[in-house]
């Protein structure tokens, strides 16, 4: 099973901000910004590529209200999902980044040589 997949079983304890039957969003246990949570559907995804669109339709809404409850949505945010090798993907679970509570900075900076 995988790390995300444990922490949807509750076999590894998280910080939840929000839940419903199909979602699940969590604070980063390493956060890079002020806020930084995690958003993972709770069925197993390898990653975006592996999701169908209706998932990721409900999964939109959820996010929101993610914002919404994180007091974003009106001074902005960063969502990010990283895909596989070269997309830097280290949890192999589809997860979105939602990053903000301070100003994010430039989305690329230097080539990674
Ligand atoms: P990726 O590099 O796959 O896009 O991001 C994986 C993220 O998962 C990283 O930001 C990392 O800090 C976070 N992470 C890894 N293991 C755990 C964990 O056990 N609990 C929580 N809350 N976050 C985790
Ligand atoms: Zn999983």
């Amino acid at each position: 099973m995988c790390i995300f997949c444990k922490i949807v079983s509750g076999e590894i304890p998280n910080q939840t901000i929000l839940e419903n039957e199909d979602f699940l969003a969590f604070n980063d246990i390493n956060p890079t910004r002020k806020i930084h949570v995690l958003i993972i559907p709770k069925k197993h995804y390898e990653s975006f590529q592996e999701t169908p669109a209706d998932i990721m339709s409900s999964m939109s809404k959820f996010i929101q209200e993610v914002a919404n409850k994180v007091g974003v949505d009106k001074s902005g945010y960063r969502l990010i999902t990283n895909i596989g090798k070269d997309g830097g993907q280290e949890v192999s679970h589809l997860h979105f980044h939602l990053i903000g509570g301070e100003a994010v900075g430039k989305l690329v900076r230097d080539k990674v040589e």
